[in-house]
């Protein structure tokens, strides 16, 4: 397990962070209307540096994707997952970074062929079940939710829910086919 590698400050982010710097230089040393080919000695270097930097963070990525979903995998009969939109959550900006970094389809993947093998069970949740709104406790639907909300009172129920935990709990419900019930949909 190397979960080091997603803190801010760690090597995975430490290396991007490095990238950024490494590709402005090659902008820097890249002369509008020239070859390819017939760039400066620097230039090419540069790229050369830019490539292999590439390679080293898509390398940390996977291995982590790799040691996180065998780790799950090997611990836990099921595994429930949400059918995220990649797609649309790429587009907002906030989450695109997050989600991007660490790579959220391959990790799927990744857990999905090793539940196979190991015969556990991957179970994916519709992408409309309302996941992080309904209350895990009772059912209620908090409409007026937003992405920024991390802690919420259900005014239901009045519990405290954590945005994550809660949506994940649901995830499990939905997942095991005990939706919590839901009512009062018209607040
Ligand atoms: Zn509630």
């Amino acid at each position: 397990m190397a979960p080091y590698l997603l803190k801010a400050g760690g090597l995975f982010y430490k290396n991007l962070k490095r990238l950024r710097v490494e590709q402005r230089t090659l902008a820097r040393r890249y002369k509008k209307g020239v070859k390819i080919a017939e760039q400066s000695k620097g230039y090419h270097k540069q790229r050369l540096r830019v490539a292999k930097l590439h390679e080293k963070i898509s390398n940390q990525r996977n291995d982590f994707l790799h040691k996180v979903s065998t780790k799950l995998v090997s611990q836990y009969d099921s595994i429930i997952v949400e059918d995220l939109n990649v797609k649309g959550m790429l587009k907002n900006d906030k989450l695109s970074k997050a989600i991007g970094d660490v790579s959220w389809t391959k990790f799927n993947t990744f857990l999905q062929y090793k539940c196979e093998c190991y015969g556990k069970n991957y179970i994916q949740i519709g992408r409309f079940e309302p996941s992080s709104k309904m209350c895990n406790h009772c059912g209620h639907i908090n409409k007026e939710l937003k992405l920024k909300d991390r802690v919420w009172t259900c005014q239901e129920c009045q519990r405290t829910n954590d945005r994550d935990f809660n949506g994940a709990l649901n995830i499990k419900s939905f997942g095991l086919g005990t939706p919590p019930k839901i009512h009062n949909v018209s607040r």
